[in-house]
């Protein structure tokens, strides 16, 4: 294998080859090392369409595609890695199946299993240092007369941690589940669970603004407000079935620097999702089964007219 493969993510025009040693050197890093028993020589057997390593050693068989984002796919890596870059930038379905040529199904699932590699992700990283948490609803009316929630309505929290220039580093925004609602906006109960979640035991403070506190943390509120407008105009709104795997797209992008590099890296090191699991599965908050207080949180005091912390 070159030792200095190029990254299909940034040359779109790069051939099926080119894109099996990307592939290679993302997932095998410090090169190739048997799954089984970790020996580092391996036999190549290229009668299949997708390169097959044998373990010299146990002769345990892997392939290149196993492991990964694109394991038992019949579209072609060139196609994946075209995928990976648009994707990485922003793109829906549709136009993902004419720039790369496929059906719309596949591209659909192309799209999904992306985001379920950022998912995955997201799901090993905590908030830390300063971070503020609140929410805001998705799809219901902007004004709504009633206190209880709309038909339409999909609540959603979200937590930023700040960092020392009093920018937002990392944002995470989660879906809460509208059966746990007593009234229109998720409560300060549902804020804590998200904080028992999302954000590491040793961040500095954790403020959590649960309505009626009119306080809100503006540059997270405007993020929020910039992911669901990107929802209506790409996508023309989302269900609630899978608004959490599109507002996990939004907060990679955010939080990602390279995100056409690191998302290639990511396809190299998940586990893929079929189509059955992923149109069974459930982003459902699940309630904490004891309640967990972060030793930080404090709370913004319901209409304060200016922002009163509680503890
Ligand atoms: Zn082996």
């Amino acid at each position: 294998m070159n030792s200095n493969p190029i990254d299909p993510t940034v040359d779109f025009d790069a051939s099926e080859e080119q894109c099996k040693e990307a592939l290679f050197a993302a997932k095998w890093p410090r090169g190739y090392f048997c799954p089984s028993c970790q020996h580092t020589q391996h036999y190549l057997i290229r009668t299949r369409r997708h390169p097959l390593y044998e373990c010299r050693t146990c002769g345990h068989q892997t392939s290149l595609l196993a492991g990964t984002i694109m394991e038992g796919t019949r579209t072609s890596l060139r196609q994946w890695f075209q995928a990976i870059r648009l994707v990485a930038v922003g793109i829906n379905a549709k136009q993902l199946m004419a720039r790369i040529n496929v059906t719309y199904k596949t591209a659909w699932l192309m799209s999904h299993k992306l985001r379920h590699a950022m998912t995955k992700a997201d799901a090993k990283t905590l908030l830390t240092g300063s971070v503020h948490v609140q929410d805001a609803i998705y799809g219901g009316p902007f004004s709504h007369p009633s206190n209880s929630p709309h038909a339409h309505d999909q609540p959603v929290l979200a937590g930023a941690e700040v960092d020392e220039q009093a920018q937002i580093a990392y944002v995470k925004m989660k879906q809460v589940d509208k059966s746990l609602l007593k009234r229109r906006y998720p409560d300060r109960e549902l804020g804590e669970d998200f904080v028992g979640q999302h954000v590491a035991m040793d961040a500095q403070e954790v403020f959590i603004s649960s309505r009626p506190s009119k306080h809100r943390y503006q540059p997270l509120a405007k993020l929020m407000r910039q992911a669901f407008r990107w929802l209506s105009f790409s996508f023309r709104g989302i269900g609630p079935k899978h608004l959490q795997a599109y507002l996990d797209e939004f907060c990679f992008r955010f939080n990602t620097r390279y995100a056409a590099t690191q998302l290639g890296f990511l396809c190299a090191t998940t586990r893929t999702i079929t189509y059955p699991q992923l149109t069974k599965r459930s982003f459902q908050t699940r309630r904490a089964p004891y309640p967990i207080v972060h030793p930080k949180a404090k709370f913004f005091r319901a209409l304060s007219p200016s922002p009163k912390i509680a503890n």
